[in-house]
């Protein structure tokens, strides 16, 4: 049986636990130490660490102070792993905590966090999920059941000096460019809220004015958010310090391409089984920079789907060239504007996307000026058939179940 290596307890605050951490710092003390071969568990908090709670009030999300996530739980060293090697992660399986059986999908206030969708929802909204075995259904989206696809939000391993310098200059100067803007361009450090797991005192103040906040994702993988990421997946990690330094949470039970409403998957904490090994000297060996992986041998096989085209265009007309980012989002909003046509609300149709096992392509970046993109939207997931035809669409959601919302103070 593998030791489960990493407890939390999710009755506790996350910074009383000193193998959780919400920076990346070479100096963040490993909270455990593996060997290659080794099979072990580690339980994570959902990323807020537990401010998110199963109710029918967006107030948390909109309440949320986001300079103290994500808690991530680790670091985990494995012996032998110098800078320079992959570090091979097999996940061997993921799932929620049985004291904890539902996660959470909010839409950021466009005042606190904002997300992809953000000019057209700009209050915080929230659906809660119960997590029921391998499926899921909410009790604010009607209509919709499906099973997980679960995976890690955020995984990587430690970065040196030189690699956390270099992301503290590029993101800070990037800010520079726009100071004022809302939200941020990007987010620096900040040290009050940081949490760096057994470092206390004078060490801990040096490490919290410089460590990197856990938003984006970056060389060393991060808050990747990657759907396919899932259990059953091996992923390579380029090895930056000695020991490697891996670091695992923000638990997703399901999630579409883009994790387009910010919090954007349905958010759980639980506990990840995986093995490590070690390919020495592999990041020059294969001319790797930034993780790859292989997927899941299982997956939800939705195999029919609704897809929904998006071209650079933006909503007030204007042309852009070639950008996937405007077209991605035209695909998501020609979805949403679909789905209300069923009875659903915008909300509970972006919750939808953001949630299901929705997939987004980039179909096309040469045909100027229009990149496109395309969003693909699994019918089985419905209980009602969202098929066009003739005779619809037929009105199947009554309106009578809402998402909860919370207007800015
Ligand atoms: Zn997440």
């Amino acid at each position: 049986m593998a030791d489960t290596l990493i407890k939390v307890d999710l009755s506790k605050p996350a910074t009383s636990n000193e193998n959780v951490h919400n920076r990346w710092h070479p100096d963040i003390p490993m909270a455990c130490w593996v060997k290659p071969g080794d099979e072990f568990i580690l339980e994570t908090y959902d990323w807020t660490g537990g401010f998110i709670k199963n109710n029918d009030s967006a107030n948390d999300v909109r309440d949320i102070d986001l300079s103290t996530v994500h808690y991530l739980s680790g670091p985990v060293g494995v012996k032998g792993a110098e800078p320079g090697d992959l570090l091979v992660v097999d996940l061997l399986d993921i799932g929620a905590k049985q004291d904890s059986l539902w996660g959470f999908n909010g839409f950021f206030s466009k005042k606190n966090g904002g997300g992809f969708l953000t000019d057209h929802f700009p209050q915080a909204q929230k659906s809660i999920w119960d997590i029921h075995g391998m499926f899921t259904k909410s009790r604010h989206v009607p209509g919709v059941e499906y099973a997980g696809l679960i995976h890690p939000g955020l995984i990587g391993c430690l970065p040196d000096q030189k690699m956390l310098d270099m992301w503290n200059e590029r993101e800070v100067d990037f800010i520079a460019t726009q100071p004022d803007r809302v939200p941020p361009l990007a987010n620096p450090p900040f040290a009050a809220t940081a949490h760096l797991g057994k470092l206390t005192g004078d060490a801990k103040t040096k490490v919290a004015a410089e460590a990197a906040r856990t938003v984006p994702p970056r060389e060393h993988g991060g808050n990747c958010d990657i759907k396919d990421l899932s259990r059953g997946s091996k992923i390579y990690f380029p090895v930056y310090v000695d020991g490697a330094g891996l670091s695992v949470g923000d638990l997703h039970f399901s999630q579409g391409d883009g994790e387009i409403t910010f919090c954007g998957a349905i958010e759980m904490a639980g506990w990840v089984h995986m093995r490590v090994s070690l390919i020495k000297g592999g990041m020059a060996k294969y001319g790797i920079k930034n993780p790859i992986f292989k997927p899941s041998p299982i997956t939800p096989t939705y195999n029919d789907y609704l897809i929904f085209e998006g071209i650079s265009v933006d909503e007030q007309g204007k042309q852009h060239y070639l950008d996937v980012h405007v077209a991605y989002r035209q695909a998501c909003l020609n979805a949403i504007e679909y789905l209300k046509k069923f009875g659903y609300s915008g909300a509970q149709a972006y919750s939808i996307l953001g949630t299901a096992p929705v997939q987004g392509h980039i179909s096309g970046v040469v045909d100027i000026p229009n990149a496109c993109a395309t969003l693909w939207l699994p019918t089985q997931i419905f209980d009602f058939d969202i098929n066009p035809s003739a005779a619809g669409p037929i009105k199947h959601i009554d309106g009578s179940v809402q998402m909860p919302l919370s207007p800015d103070l």
